[in-house]
């Protein structure tokens, strides 16, 4: 087995070589200037990604084919601002689970149960740091002789 090391120079290379293959294989009418009309549509669709929980990060163009149930799904990462609106829906849900079973609503208890497992993972993924940037400290190089 060998190693190779990668160094950024290289696969900044391969990434450029990459797209200027694909950019010659494809028909030129795709690099256009785009229309007013086309760059407004580009621009809404990121406006309207907006939920109350975070961002939705489905891609441009792309469709919910989750039936816009953001908790339980796994392309909306949770803004950390939301925690208290996330508790919130969180205990809702046991509350309304809790409802269920009492009142023989069997058929519901399943879903909200589901519903319930992805808000306490979103609420895991902020505990995990998740959507928090925050700078890591690297420490100072140093050269062998330092050591
Ligand atoms: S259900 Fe998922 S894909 Fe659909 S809007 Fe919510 S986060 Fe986006």
């Amino acid at each position: 087995m060998r190693y190779k090391a990668a160094y950024p120079k290289e696969a900044i290379e391969a990434y450029r070589g990459f797209i200027a293959r694909r950019r010659s294989e494809r028909p030129s009418a795709e690099y256009r200037t785009p229309t007013e009309a086309e760059w407004d549509e580009f621009l809404a669709h990121f406006e309207k990604r907006k939920v109350s929980i975070g961002t939705c990060a489905r891609a441009f163009s792309s469709p919910c084919v989750h039936e816009h149930a953001c908790v339980r799904c796994s392309l909306l990462p949770p803004d950390p601002a939301q925690r208290g609106r996330l508790e919130e829906i969180r205990d809702n849900l046991v509350a309304r689970i809790a409802e269920a079973e009492r009142e023989g609503w069997l058929g519901e208890v399943e879903g909200l149960q589901v519903s319930l497992a992805g808000a306490e993972e979103k609420l895991r993924q902020l505990d995990r740091g998740h959507g928090q940037h925050t700078a890591v400290d690297l420490g100072i190089p140093t050269t062998r002789g330092d050591r």
